[in-house]
């Protein structure tokens, strides 16, 4: 049995006509993109400067290794930099950077190109070869990005660590990609005092008798507290990158030269070493970028608040938006500090018109309160993303209410780590959105919801449930998991042999229109009595409670159910804890929105859920929790102590 959602489909959103007369996107893109998939495709490539033509735009011979824009080449970072300077475009903002304590940078593009050009010198004297490997562990600042550019420019390949992991989670990335090279800062902005970061990058490469393939350590100055140094190792940004020539010449690189590697999120296990190239990466998020943000460079000015430490930072802040000559905004800081407006008063700063952010960023808005971004002139928005998680309809609607004065398109962004750029998105402009759903796949990309046996489900009266894949190679596709081949071929492709399907390891269902909603991940669905209840529905019906702000919902063994739900919530601020009553509640509410068979077994009231820096919830700690096991590999968590409070209660 499958179980009716929570949310009625009849609730549509069209684009109205205003916006839909200016938009970049037109129904006409799925149609091009369906006559013939590869031309499209070879279309939105030519978004880019190649310095030689490919000769064949894919070839899948050899799945599930891809080859795009076979023997084509080019230089990312002068696509994402020099290009627009040559083009004029040298004076336009790139970036206005924004940081904690409250100083801000505007930094142009013909600015930017002579960083990149300077910090592409100091590497190359450093040694460093195309190919080598670059381990970026820096906050929010200018010289990040720069960096990231830098090690494109020269074929290097990058891996961010984001700033807050600790120095252990560091190491096993240095070790895992073997880098040569250390980029960090003195310190980093934390709530306003300056926490220790180059001290984190001492102490992760001396554990266990030294890291062998680590040759220097270069440090960006931010906070100006004490670091230890090693001479010889560690160099100061200023007085190398800032000393070198501003001239450098970009040299190209094959299409499927190595341009990062990154670490999934670890929401489901040990996280993986995702490998993007070069080419087809770029197009997709270039793509991508231009037509489902609706994005009009010298009109918009564009904001996302991700880090760098997760995808999406490089893909919407460092190389979607940059190829694409966008204004942007970068902050450093946390979204409290000093105080709840400060997301507010950086839109009004700005005059953001593009804002792309988290559904547990948009939670923690509603449960501060309306009246702080009440308080603030939002009108300069015209458009807001989502990604991460399952954005629930009631977020939905107070996003687009009170953030986007009820006319904003809401682009709900299906994407992963694997998958480099979006994939399901409705379309600004031409879709007519439902609160919740990723709608559509974009023009070009192919996706199914299928059954175990890999038959598409049955579109019957009402939806249908099942497993999301992709079953047709797209540019930004993942080209492995670094030094692992078989976990490659056995986590994405065996799945469903020898039909040559990605298996994206999320649930989904198509509703009577045909139209897709991502339900979270697999192991999120949870097996009660033989029905199949997904974790997001049933938080989403929690957080319908005026009381709720967040929920977390996991499936514990339970011996007569198979599985019991376990649910997590944080209560909106000003609530009392009512104890057994509001719980009571709380339960009668998910048996009336969803049925008597989803009725949590279990509800507690924590302080905090364990999240990830990319704002996922951990469920599978949580199930450890649940079901009284040892917590599993918590690296990858911003604050590990949250267990304490949980298991207190
Ligand atoms: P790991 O694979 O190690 O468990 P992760 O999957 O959390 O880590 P990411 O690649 O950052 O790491 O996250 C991708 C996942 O995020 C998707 O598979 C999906 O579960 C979820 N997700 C992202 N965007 C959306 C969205 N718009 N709607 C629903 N789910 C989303
Ligand atoms: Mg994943």
């Amino acid at each position: 049995m499958q179980l009716s959602s929570v949310v009625s489909h009849s609730e549509i959103y069209p684009p109205s006509t205003e916006f839909a007369a200016t938009a970049n996107a037109t129904e006409a893109l799925y149609d091009r993109a369906e006559a013939d998939r590869l031309a499209f495709w070879a279309e939105q490539a030519n978004r880019l400067h190649w310095d030689q033509p490919w000769s064949q735009v894919l070839d899948w011979d050899d799945a599930p290794l891809a080859r795009w824009f076979v023997d084509g080449k080019l230089n990312v970072a002068y696509n994402c930099v020099d290009r627009h300077v040559h083009a004029g475009h040298g004076d336009q903002v790139a970036i206005h950077w924004e940081g904690e304590p409250g100083d801000s940078r505007d930094i142009t593009y013909g600015q930017l190109l002579a960083e990149v050009c300077r910090a592409a010198n100091t590497l190359t004297s450093l040694g460093l070869r195309a190919g080598d490997r670059v381990a970026i562990y820096m906050p929010m600042v200018p010289e990040a990005i720069v960096s990231m550019l830098a090690c494109a420019r020269l074929g290097l390949t990058h891996s961010v660590v984001f700033a807050g992991f600790s120095p252990s989670a560091l190491r096993q990335r240095v070790d895992d990609a073997e880098a040569r090279l250390v980029i960090t800062t003195d310190g980093q902005w934390r709530r306003g005092t300056a926490a220790p970061l180059k001290a984190a990058v001492d102490e992760a490469l001396s554990a266990d008798g030294g890291a062998a393939s680590v040759e220097h350590v270069l440090v960006v100055r931010r906070t100006g507290i004490e670091v230890p140094w090693t001479a010889g190792r560690d160099l100061w940004w200023d007085e190398t990158v800032g000393q070198a020539s501003a001239e450098h010449e970009a040299e190209a690189f094959d299409a499927e030269h190595p341009l990062f590697i990154l670490y999934t999120s670890g929401t489901t296990g040990k996280p993986k070493g995702i490998l993007h190239t070069s080419g087809g990466y770029l197009t997709q998020a270039a793509y991508t970028h231009h037509y489902v943000f609706d994005h009009n460079p010298g009109r918009d000015v564009y904001w996302c608040t991700a880090d760098i430490g997760w995808v999406t930072g490089h893909s919407y802040i460092v190389y979607g938006p940059l190829a694409n000559r966008a204004t942007q905004v970068v902050y450093e800081g946390t979204p409290n500090f000093p105080n709840e407006h400060r997301h507010f008063e950086i839109i009004e700063k700005y005059g953001v018109s593009i804002y792309y952010t988290a559904p547990t960023l948009v939670r923690t808005f509603m449960k501060w309160g309306r009246e702080i971004p009440e308080s603030h002139n939002l009108s300069s928005l015209r458009l807001l993303g989502s990604v991460g998680e399952p954005i629930n309809p009631e977020a939905w609607r107070w996003y687009r209410e009170v953030i986007g004065s009820n006319k904003t398109p809401i682009v709900d962004t299906w994407w992963q780590t694997e998958t480099g750029a979006m994939m399901i998105s409705p379309l600004p402009g031409v879709t007519a959105a439902k609160p919740g759903a990723a709608m559509r796949p974009l023009p070009g990309i192919s996706a199914k919801v299928v059954d175990e046996d890999g038959n598409p489900v049955e579109l019957g009266e009402t939806e249908a449930n099942g497993y999301l894949v992709l079953d047709k190679p797209w540019p930004a596709m993942l080209r492995g998991i670094w030094g692992d081949p078989e976990r490659y071929q056995d986590t994405y492709w065996a799945r469903y042999g020898t039909r040559g399907w990605y298996f994206a390891g999320d649930g989904a269902k198509l509703d009577k229109d045909g139209d897709l909603w991502v339900l979270g991940r697999v192991d999120d669905v949870m097996n009660v009595s033989g029905h199949r209840i997904s974790t997001a529905e049933v938080e989403s019906a929690l957080v319908g409670h005026s009381a709720v702000a967040e929920a977390a919902v996991v499936g514990a063994t339970d011996a007569t159910t198979g599985q019991g739900i376990v649910a997590f919530v944080i209560l909106t601020g000003g609530t009392e804890d009512t104890g057994d009553a509001l719980v009571a509640e709380l339960k009668a509410e998910v048996s009336r929105e969803i049925s008597p068979i989803a009725r949590p077994r279990e509800i507690h009231v924590v302080p905090e859920l364990p999240k990830t820096r990319s704002g996922k919830i951990m469920r599978r700690l949580l199930r450890d929790v649940a079901e009284g096991r040892e917590l599993g590999d918590t690296s990858t968590l911003v604050d590990p102590t949250v267990f304490e409070a949980i298991a207190r209660r």
